[in-house]
């Protein structure tokens, strides 16, 4: 007979959206029985990885106990969910038990897909391989822009949909920078793929962003996804989505953005994508009623980030408690993200805007163009804003 226990709510997932939601609900009811789904010892603020891989901070500055940001009273279950069963309101753990829920929130996040360039999962970290895109990983980009004094620097973005879709660009810019910081600028090809048409969506800030790029001689290229690594040889192999072929790049250095995806597990609440499919402002599951979601995870159509979480997650909570009230909720979701283009050592440029790709700015200045502000805002502001503000449910 398997463990079986049941709570009122069951968060799935303890990263920003799920600690983010769990906290709201603790600051409205800290007797309300909520169970966190959570294997990892470990929270990280993942935002600052750019400024790790561009030698700003030590990787240890993104990483706290998880522990410390359970709130007090709710059940943490060190485990990972093995699988779903909405029909029968219970998620299943790899341990085999079995927990039941009124209500239950997703928050599991995207998965990184290393092994689906071959060539990719074995050389990532070492030889000129390097990404942001994990803890164990994202020294390695540093140390290896510190090193590199001439040659070819690649920077990749995948076609398939990834958490900040501002952060491949970023680290492209700060390695330039500082290679021309260095003297070493002229010595060093610096191209930038990706699988996209655009440098990025909202016209306000790709226009900038494709200006710096001409003005600074990065080379963009588009429409290309990296299929394979020949690290052997220090070849990448790309591939048009413009019916253009293959392309054979050698390369000093490549930071890879590696390809993403749904994890397979949320299926039985997945979209044709595999997303979890909740509706686009009330963050309610299309089918399960008692199911909401939010985050990397979920088939919100807006660019996948933290603070996209910061606006998602006061939505999803004002909802859930309606909804444990027996009521309809009415808050709604516009679609708020925002990005911090990064541009160099001092220099970014907020992007912010909602689902029609309206900027929607939250200080009185041109946020389009590159400044220290905004810098010192995203290097130093905001993971105080998130450590002591989000993650404890006052923002
Ligand atoms: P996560 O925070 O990833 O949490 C998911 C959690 O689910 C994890 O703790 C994981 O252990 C857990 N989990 C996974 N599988 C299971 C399972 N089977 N059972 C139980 N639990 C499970 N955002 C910004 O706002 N601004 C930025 O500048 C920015 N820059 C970024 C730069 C980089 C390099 C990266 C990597 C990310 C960046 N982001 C940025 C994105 C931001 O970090 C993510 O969008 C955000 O953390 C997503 O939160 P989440 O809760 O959906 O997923």
């Amino acid at each position: 007979m398997a463990d079986r226990k049941h709570h009122r709510v069951v968060i799935v997932g303890g990263g920003t959206a799920g600690i983010t939601v769990a906290a709201q609900l603790h600051e409205h009811d800290p007797d309300l029985d909520v169970c966190i789904v959570e294997p990892s010892s470990k929270h990280y603020y993942q935002p600052i990885w750019t400024l790790v891989g561009g030698g700003v901070f030590d990787r240890e500055v993104s990483e706290r106990e998880e522990a410390d940001y359970i709130p007090a009273g709710a059940t943490w279950v060190r485990e990972r969910v093995a699988a779903f069963e909405p029909e029968r309101n219970l998620v299943r753990t790899e341990s085999g038990a079995e927990l039941g829920y009124d209500f239950l929130v997703v928050a599991l996040g995207i998965r990184i897909d290393w092994q689906r360039i071959p060539g990719l999962a074995e050389t990532v970290g070492r030889d000129g391989v390097v990404s942001n895109y994990s803890y164990d990983t994202v020294e390695s980009t540093w140390a290896t822009i510190k090193a590199l004094r001439a040659g070819k620097a690649l920077f990749t973005h995948p076609s398939t949909p990834i958490k900040c879709g501002g952060a491949p660009l970023k680290i492209c810019f700060l390695a330039e920078d500082h290679f021309r910081r260095e003297g070493r600028r002229d010595a060093i090809d610096v191209r930038f793929f990706k699988g996209g048409g655009a440098i990025f969506a909202v016209p306000k800030y790709a226009k900038p962003l494709t200006e710096i790029c001409a003005k600074r001689g990065i080379e963009t290229n588009f429409n290309w996804d990296l299929v394979e690594l020949r690290p052997s040889k220090k070849e990448a192999v790309f591939r048009s989505l413009a019916d253009e072929g293959e392309r054979v790049e050698s390369y000093d250095m490549i930071h890879v953005t590696p390809p993403m995806g749904p994890f397979e597990v949320q299926a039985p609440l997945g979209n044709e994508a595999g997303w979890v499919d909740v509706d686009a402002h009330t963050l309610r599951h299309t089918t399960f009623p008692n199911v909401f979601a939010l985050g990397d995870c979920s088939s919100l159509p807006t660019s996948k980030t933290g603070a996209a979480i910061r606006k998602q997650a006061p939505v999803l909570v004002a909802n859930l408690r309606a909804a444990l009230q027996g009521a309809e909720g009415t808050s709604s979701y516009d679609g708020y993200t925002s990005c911090p283009l990064v541009t160099g050592y001092g220099r970014l440029i907020l992007a912010e805007f909602d689902y029609d790709k309206q900027p929607c700015e939250t200080f009185p200045f041109d946020q389009s163009r590159e400044r220290y502000s905004m810098y010192a805002l995203k290097a130093y502001g905001l993971p105080q804003f998130y450590w002591n503000g989000m993650l404890r449910g006052r923002m």
